[in-house]
């Protein structure tokens, strides 16, 4: 009797059934995003939200009708309003592929445990080296930017200072990274992960356009180095988060090689543009890094989570985990490619090359040059529209899919210019129609959108500039 749960559970109609169902509700779902039809968010507290859900759980349901809860109540990318965090818009295509992916589980621990994809994720590991320009370069996929720059920095660390701090732990001396004080803060988590302390994150003084001013490097180099401070690499901010500004790479490469330290490109969102003839000057010489790393999961197109880390001497991969577990691999030094487990953090790790191969296999490479010209042009064409309109301020030119401005009422102190800022995207959030985040540069409070969506366009902007007004109108100073 007791088996009978286990059998249903296991039963492929039951799957076919629910499957196809879900795959018309999400078709529908799709077409209703894009022409917004539904909220691009209905938000709901915290307590509320977990409220819901556990009087929905303790009431008898469908399993389409739960699914169907879950897809209403989450925030919805596919709706062109939605302009905010900095996450790409899953291909549908994509998502077929990591449901192939969850079904088969296969873990890649080992080779046999992750056949298919591993070939895939080398053949995808070529495509984007080539796209980076590292000819002879080796790599693998990870779970997610964070994760791939911390192993990206234990590569550094044992090419540079060698294997005995994974032997021996830090003895008496201390190591350090260079980053931009603009960097995604995961690069700081990665140092004090690796035990590098707060001293050991020198963080870069950044110039007018947020990127790091290339004639503060060597002052701030030889500063550590009084210290004490041994640095042992420098990271490119490809772009940075807040303002979407690219750190000048060619300058970076030479410093590092000068000084021969490791050069590190945090390219999550932006290294993308490497698909684009029109954008790809914005990381010009990156060929020259010994390691890169683009999350999938951002220009595209897939979902979370799929990160590649690429280095330019495949070899360079081999050196990041010494220890030997040898019940899984075999002794040999042989860059066994098929064995990328050797070389991550994870022992079993998601199909992740099937999500990005989906896309290649069905479309070509060339629709990621085409996702990104159309959020670089489009974030161009927004930025336009706010530096024409007199109510609002522009925080800089972009470079990137990233755009920092804020609402200007006249006659108003920084103070209440900020309160002012937040409490437009805190009524934003709760209007649901639309989705963008805020962030602070120099202290000061500045809306931000990320154009992620390529069916976001002028009316979208409009709408969305139209809403902050109408917000402001009903705003009274001071606020409380
Ligand atoms: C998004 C991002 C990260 C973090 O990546 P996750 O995949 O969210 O872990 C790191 N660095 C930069 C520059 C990013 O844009």
């Amino acid at each position: 009797m007791a088996k009978s749960k286990l059998n249903e559970l296991y039963d492929p109609e039951n799957f076919r059934k629910t499957g196809l169902e879900i795959v018309n509700f999400l078709a529908d779902y799709l077409h209703k995003s894009y022409l917004n039809e539904l909220p691009t968010n209905s938000y709901k507290e915290p307590e509320e939200m977990l409220q819901s859900w556990r009087q929905f759980l303790n009431e008898s349901h469908s399993s389409s009708n739960y699914y169907k809860k879950v897809v209403n109540e989450s925030i919805h990318l596919h709706n062109p309003n939605y302009i905010g965090h900095q996450v790409g818009v899953t291909a549908p295509i994509s998502a077929l592929g990591g449901l192939i992916s969850d079904l088969l589980s296969n873990g890649m621990a080992i080779y046999e445990m992750g056949s298919v994809s591993n070939a895939l994720e080398h053949l995808a590991i070529e495509i984007l080296n080539k796209s980076v320009g590292f000819e002879n370069g080796g790599g693998f996929m990870t779970s997610g930017g964070t994760l791939a720059n911390l192993t990206a920095l234990l590569t550094a660390r044992a090419a540079k200072v060698g294997d005995n701090i994974w032997e021996n732990g830090y003895e008496s001396k201390k190591y350090g990274i260079m980053v931009s004080s603009q960097a995604h803060y995961c690069i700081d988590r990665a140092a004090r992960i690796m035990g590098l302390g707060s001293d050991g994150i020198i963080k870069l003084p950044v110039d007018q356009s947020f990127k790091v001013d290339n004639q503060r490097i060597e002052e701030e180099y030889f500063r550590a180095k009084e210290k004490g401070i041994q640095i042992f690499a420098i990271v490119a901010s490809s772009c940075s988060t807040s303002t979407g500004s690219y750190d000048d790479i060619t300058f970076f490469a030479e410093f590092a090689k000068k000084h021969e330290i490791w050069f590190h490109v945090d390219g999550a969102h932006g290294a993308a543009v490497t698909f684009s003839e029109k954008y790809k000057y914005l990381v010009e010489g990156i060929n020259l890094a010994d390691s890169a790393i683009i999350d999938c999961h951002k220009m595209f197109m897939t979902p979370t989570i799929t990160t590649a880390v690429l280095y330019k001497n495949k070899l360079d991969s081999n050196k990041t985990f010494r220890q030997k577990a040898e019940y899984l691999f075999d002794e040999s030094e042989n860059f066994d490619w098929y064995n990328s487990g050797k070389r991550t953090f994870e022992c079993t790790k998601l199909m992740m090359s099937i999500k990005f191969m989906s896309i290649v296999q069905q479309y070509g490479v060339q629709v990621f040059e085409e996702n990104i010209d159309t959020l670089y042009d489009n974030t161009r064409v927004f930025a336009a529209i706010i530096r024409s309109n007199p109510n609002f301020e522009l925080a800089l030119k972009p470079q990137a899919n990233i755009v920092c401005f804020r609402y200007q009422p006249d006659n108003i102190s920084i103070e209440d210019l900020n309160d002012f800022n937040s409490a437009i995207r805190q009524r934003i959030l709760e209007d649901g129609q639309h989705y963008i985040v805020q962030t602070l540069l120099d202290r000061q409070v500045y809306l931000r959108a990320t154009i992620m969506n390529p069916k976001t366009a002028v009316e979208h902007f409009q709408s969305l500039l139209d809403k902050i007004v109408q917000i402001a109108q009903t705003l009274k100073l001071p606020l409380k």
